[in-house]
């Protein structure tokens, strides 16, 4: 295992710092098991860290910080030891440092898929899933839904493979005496999406779907009709798009909503992105084969994030109306790609030039439609009394219901609304504050990896939203009674208090 001291790791926004004892990068489970070792040996606390996109705090850690990178394989998964029903599905295990655009690259080439995904593909696999990282879908999971079986390592360096109580690994077939077996939905539940607190995730086996394709819709649309059509869910009707010169009504897979928060000529506008699941093209233009690579390009190119940023700051008034243009720019009648390279909206670059905070709600009340007036107002009110005007428009995107404890969609089919503001940004802290109070006024649960500053003090809220949260706990502190795998965060969150 490589080894380094006076290292200073930073997130990728480079807004948490830290400095630890130790900066540890494991090749193997037996390392993860060593660092464990060592760290309970010198009364440090240990943590693994991903890619470090999460915009809080959640990833550090002033003891010894374990970097995933470079346990990044595929592992071989015997079905034999799986149980029968389980054998004939696509399944794959892989080690949890993998990123998410290593395994899409790695399943393309076995003819699989992700069955959905983020907006983006930096993260590493066991850092996307213990915040809980979705994408778009009503019916689709988070990240966390493909999740069937993992491997931990806990307090003491203790090995367990965690699956739900209908069992994955068939156990006559379990034959390690050094990993122990537990098959309980209660542990389950809590150790997949748990903030790193219950240990060291060494390896998943995730359950994936064969290679498909993906049509992108995107079209300027008002919110006043947007709205309607959410409420009375005629949103989600089936809708019709051009196959080979063909128009066909078809089933909407995903919804990602972006309105401008500014009003326009008495309405806001929006940009509807809707996705399709279509046979393979054979006719694929030349834009569609080439739109990730310029997006790419484009969004790297770090001129383009200064003139914004300049803009932003030194002319904000223009912000409303830049808004509004990148609204209809937007506007595509047709994308047509592989599932991972649809899903992926590859602005990497000025992406994380920008952090946010993002409330999940019940996507049968209203409640999020609500909250999107009371943004717009305050948005006016920001702008128009304090010159501080929001430089980023908020989104929707809709997630269904999870088993997981800790999850903010846990047994609820949610609508997330996402608030990113450029971290640059003059006045970024207020422009935050005041979306997160709104947020939590109006009873939104936070995403876990994204701004949650305004929950400390609040930590009430937490038992209230997770009703099973006081099991959570329990099993952290199952696999963590000296408290070695928690954190600042997890502290001020104060997960481990009842
Ligand atoms: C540009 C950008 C776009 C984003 N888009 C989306 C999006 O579309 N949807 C969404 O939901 N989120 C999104 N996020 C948030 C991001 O997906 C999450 O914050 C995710 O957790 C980051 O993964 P990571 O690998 O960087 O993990 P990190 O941020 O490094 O770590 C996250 C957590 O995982 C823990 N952890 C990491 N590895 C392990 C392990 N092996 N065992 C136990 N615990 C571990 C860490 O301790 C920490 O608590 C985005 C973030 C950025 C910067």
């Amino acid at each position: 295992m490589k080894t380094r001291t006076r290292v200073t790791w930073s997130n990728v926004i480079k807004k948490h710092k830290v400095e630890p004892f130790k900066y540890l990068i494991p090749g193997s489970l037996q390392d993860i098991v060593s660092a464990v070792r060592e760290a309970e040996k010198c009364g440090h606390r240990i943590r693994a860290v991903g890619s470090g996109h999460s915009y809080s705090d959640v990833a550090i850690t002033d003891g010894h910080l374990v970097d995933m990178s470079q346990l990044c394989r595929q592992l071989e998964l015997d079905k034999n030891k799986l149980l029968r029903e389980h054998q004939e599905k696509f399944l794959v295990e892989v080690e949890g440092g993998i990123t998410v655009e290593a395994l899409n690259r790695k399943l393309d080439r076995q003819k699989l898929a992700l069955i959905n995904m983020g907006a983006i593909d930096e993260q590493t696999i066991s850092g996307a899933i213990a915040t809980g990282t979705h994408g778009a879908g009503r019916n689709l999971p988070a990240l966390s839904g493909m999740v069937r079986s993992l491997v931990l390592v806990a307090a003491g360096g203790k090995i367990y493979r965690i699956e739900p109580r209908a069992g994955f690994t068939d156990p006559a077939q379990h034959n390690d005496s050094d990993i122990e077996l537990i098959q309980d939905d209660g542990v389950f539940h809590s150790v997949v999406v748990s903030l790193g607190c219950t240990g060291i995730v060494y390896s998943y086996i995730l359950e994936v779907r064969p290679r498909y394709w993906l049509y992108e819709n995107r079209q300027p649309a008002k919110w006043s009709e947007v709205r309607r059509k959410l409420a009375d869910g005629s949103m989600f009707d089936d809708y019709p798009i051009t196959i080979n010169g063909q128009q066909v009504k078809r089933p909407i897979r995903s919804l990602f909503i972006v309105v401008n928060p500014y009003e326009r000529n008495g309405d806001h506008t929006c940009m509807v992105a809707r996705t399709f699941e279509i046979e393979k093209f054979h006719f694929r233009t030349i834009r569609d084969r080439t739109r990730n690579i310029l997006a790419t390009i484009v969004s790297n190119i770090p001129v383009a994030y200064w003139i914004t940023l300049l803009v932003v700051n030194y002319l904000p008034r223009f912000i409303p109306a830049a808004l509004e243009r990148s609204m209809t720019a937007l506007k595509d009648d047709t994308y047509v790609n592989k599932s991972h390279k649809v899903l992926f909206q590859g602005f990497e670059y000025v992406a994380s030039q920008g952090h946010g905070s993002e409330f999940a709600y019940n996507r049968y009340e209203n409640t999020y439609l609500d909250v999107m007036n009371v943004i717009f107002a305050k948005v006016k009110q920001l702008s128009e009394k304090y010159n501080v005007y929001p430089s980023s428009a908020p989104t929707l995107r809709f997630v269904k219901a999870s088993p997981m404890y800790l999850t903010p969609e846990h047994e609820m089919d949610v609508c997330y609304i996402g608030n990113p503001v450029l971290v640059k940004q003059k006045g970024a802290s207020l422009i935050l504050n005041e979306y997160q109070d709104i947020h939590l006024k109006a009873g939104g649960k936070p995403h876990w990896g994204k701004i949650t500053n305004r929950l400390e003090g609040r930590t009430e809220l937490i038992r209230k939203w997770y009703n099973k949260f006081e099991t959570w706990r329990k099993v952290m502190l199952r696999f963590n009674p000296d408290r070695t795998f928690l954190n600042s965060f997890a502290e001020r969150m104060r997960l481990d208090e009842p």
